[in-house]
């Protein structure tokens, strides 16, 4: 870079800071800063436009254009080059604008003076904010040193929009974190809350982007640098061997905190009037820019890495810790980019909603809302950035969609729809004690699944008869060490007391693909989904799961004990299973334990193979519980955590039901007691549909038990299973739209 445009740069900001400095409304302000620019850049124009709203862009200052064009021009992002500056977050730099595509002429601005166009996007943290655009008469393309310069200023207008700088009339300049924002998300956890946002990790937040003394702001910055280097070195001398997928993320901060390249930018901004933390952020906004656009997964991954990096050094330059000292607010609803499983749980029940920038459906933490029965949104992008804490927030975990700052409107047509779910869960409280029995007779057995010591308090006010699953892997992930065969005792223990004796079906680890424990080595396998996982690392390396088994048998002792193994295939992956079990009890009863009063062993079936395995194996198992999640998405081939996929095909689809409906008459021949776990069993009208197609018993979520008994109880099954079979003589291939027409009959 030229040492004259260097000291230009450094000059223009001087200058913008003085004007910045001065009293005045956002609207002078802007207008101050429109003609130091054209001046100090030798141009007949400079205009500002800032987003009125997420897709409209609104000429907010200029100098040269029009003035009465000011806050009458409006454009659509992606319109013309000051809207196609937005959208793509890319600079354009025209010699001859007319001629350029896109370019769309603007009448009312007098523009058509001016040939030669420069913009650049005002970005924050990879949010777009406005546009920054020079014009001149003469057709000149401007230098790289110019377009510099330009986005060094366009840095430092998006700290300042940030820090309410230019507020003023209008929704383009209204107040930032203020305007109501709907933002749509995937469903972690269903259910609907109303609160306070909380974030996880308070935003860092830049108070001088400008700086008077580069050389004092180079030393900071260096200063940082190595107490990053260093923190660093640390982390990886202490990271746990073995856990491929932390060194990664170690080694690429490493290798950022080591970059020249990375180093050599932010020297340059420095010296180009920047403070030492615009200069990070202003790497950073680059950063989140093009992880937008990088369409290569492990790529993308590196530039989180290098955002997270980035939060780091900001941290250490402001002096800005995590924690800020926040209460947590009534009502809580924790809003981060992403939690761990042992964070989550900390946080425990005191939360309403849990909302995420990324996250997935069946990520960790998804896995431990779940299990606190917390609505999660999870993919909400946009959501750190847009959110104060202390916002209002509402999570609607049924559509996915989370409403920050709401409208009156939109916050009472929540608070009627809350409403009418407690006055629901009113209704069905007043069935709690009476059987799931059909309007012909038959009783259908509603268990709840749990994963928690903490579910089980929900056993009898659900209304729930017993546990149909109990996820035994929350206690093992959220640990950095293998919890100790005693302590799991205790638990499996204090959960059949809190059972009162009821029925608790306890499922061995089910890890390996999305779930891995942070002590275990992740396996690079190209489909984690079919491949090591469940029973298959249990018996392969039968060491842990012996160890639960004990623990399970010493926590039964003298009680009933059921076990099932997760993601059986075939018939021989059951019997060795419960060999192991078997062997357990000989092994325990040598020493002198206390053995159950009986043992159930039973298979989940999750994948497709089993329900086409040998008389055998229904036979040998005591009994079977179709894990409906995990079996769906083999029998579509449709991975469940796929947003693309995993809604495309209905639970209700013929094939499913008729899958289903085979797998009953199977267990029939033998007469095998069946069940069904997945999620879809607590959804009423699936529920009422696999009840049709002869399933006795269901396992869901114990809120979900009150809704689906309520159905059951008001349908003759006989007429369901007519109206299914009608559906599936005329080729539908959803019943749900005939079931729902004939419910809807019912009144
Ligand atoms: C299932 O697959 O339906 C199931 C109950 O197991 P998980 O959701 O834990 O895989
Ligand atoms: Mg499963």
């Amino acid at each position: 870079m030229a040492d004259g445009t260097e000291s230009q740069s450094r000059k223009l900001l001087r200058r913008l800071q003085a004007a910045l400095a001065e009293a005045g409304a956002g609207q002078e302000r802007l207008d101050r800063i429109t003609s130091i620019i054209a001046e100090s850049m030798g141009t007949e124009v400079c205009s500002i436009y800032l987003l009125r709203d997420s897709g409209t862009l609104e000429l907010c200052a200029t100098e040269g254009l029009s003035s009465e064009a000011v806050h009458v021009t409006r454009l659509r992002v992606g319109e013309g080059l000051v809207g196609r500056v937005a959208k793509r977050l890319r600079p354009i730099n025209a010699a001859d604008a007319p001629s350029e595509p896109g370019f769309r002429y603007m009448a009312e601005t007098g523009e058509e003076r001016y040939t030669s166009f420069l913009g650049v996007p005002i970005q924050r943290l990879g949010e777009n904010l406005g546009v920054l655009v020079v014009q001149s008469q003469e057709e000149r393309r401007y230098s790289e040193d110019e377009v510099y310069a330009l986005e060094v200023v366009a840095m430092v207008l998006a700290e300042m929009t940030e820090l309410g700088a230019f507020v003023g009339e209008g929704e383009a300049m209204a107040a930032r974190h203020q305007r109501s924002v709907v933002l749509n998300g995937g469903i972690g956890q269903e259910g609907a809350a109303e609160g306070h946002v909380f974030l996880h990790e308070p935003r860092v937040v830049v108070t001088n982007p400008i700086a008077e003394d580069p050389e004092a702001e180079l030393e900071r910055l260096n200063d940082a640098v190595d107490q990053l280097r260093t923190s660093v070195d640390e982390m990886l001398s202490n990271a746990p061997k073995g856990d491929k997928e932390q060194y990664d993320v170690l080694q690429a901060y490493k290798m950022f905190a080591n970059s020249r390249g990375w180093m050599r930018r932010m020297e340059a901004d420095i010296r180009n009037g920047l403070s030492a933390e615009a200069a990070v952020e202003k790497e950073q906004s680059a950063a989140r820019a093009r992880m937008e656009t990088v369409p290569d997964a492990y790529l993308r991954e590196r530039l989180h890495d290098l955002d997270d990096l980035s939060n780091k050094m900001l941290r250490l330059l402001t002096g800005q810790g995590r924690d800020t000292g926040a209460e947590l607010p009534d009502n809580p609803v924790l809003v981060a980019r992403n939690i761990g499983p042992g964070e989550l749980l900390e946080y425990g029940r005191s939360l309403r909603g849990v909302v995420l920038e990324e996250g997935s459906v069946a990520s960790h933490a998804a896995i431990v809302a779940r299990a606190l029965a917390i609505p999660l949104i999870v993919n909400a992008s946009r959501i750190t950035t847009e959110a104060l804490n202390g916002d209002l927030i509402l999570v609607d975990g049924d559509q996915g969609v989370v409403h920050l700052r709401p409208e009156e409107t939109v916050t009472k047509a929540f608070r009627d729809k809350m409403a009418m779910r407690a006055a629901a869960q009113e209704r069905y409280s007043s069935i709690r004690d009476k059987p799931a029995e059909t309007l012909d007779g038959t009783v259908i057995g509603l268990h709840m699944n749990a994963g928690l010591m903490a579910d089980l308090p929900s056993l009898p006010s659900s209304g729930a008869e017993g546990v149909g699953l109990f996820r035994t892997e929350l206690q093992f992930l959220t640990r950095s060490t293998v919890p100790r065969r005693g302590s799991l005792a205790a638990l499996y223990s204090r959960v059949m007391d809190a059972a009162g004796g009821k029925r608790v079906a306890f499922r061995t680890l089910d890890i390996g693909s999305d779930k891995v424990l942070p002590y275990m080595k992740p396996q690079d396998e190209p489909n984690p989904a079919l491949g090591w996982r469940a029973i298959r690392v249990g018996l392969d390396r039968p060491g842990m799961m012996r160890m639960q088994l004990q623990a399970m048998i010493r926590a039964a002792a003298g009680r009933p004990l059921t076990v099932m193994f997760p993601f059986i295939a075939q018939l021989e992956e059951f019997t060795e299973a419960r060999n192991h079990l078997l062997r357990e009890l000989d092994r325990e009863k040598a020493l002198g334990h206390v053995l159950p009063e009986s043992v159930e062993i039973g298979a989940m079936l999750e994948t497709p193979s089993l329900a086409f395995a040998p008389r055998q194996f229904f036979e040998l198992a005591d009994f079977i519980s179709i894990g409906g999640n995990d079996l769906k998405q083999f029998f579509f081939a449709a991975d469940r955590e796929n947003e693309r996929v995993r809604r495309r095909y209905d639970t209700l689809n013929v094939s499913f039901l008729t899958f289903i409906e085979q797998i009953v008459a199977r267990c029939a021949e033998t007469d095998t007691p069946l069940s069904f776990c997945g999620e879809d069993a607590g959804r009423p009208i699936e529920a009422l549909c696999f009840a049709a197609m002869g399933l006795r018993t269901l396992s869901m979520r114990p809120a979900s038990i009150g809704p689906v008994k309520s159905l059951l109880r008001r349908v003759d099954l006989r007429e369901v299973r007519s109206v299914i079979h009608e559906a599936r003589e005329n080729g539908a291939q959803s019943v749900r739209e005939p079931v729902m027409d004939w419910l809807r009959q019912q009144g």
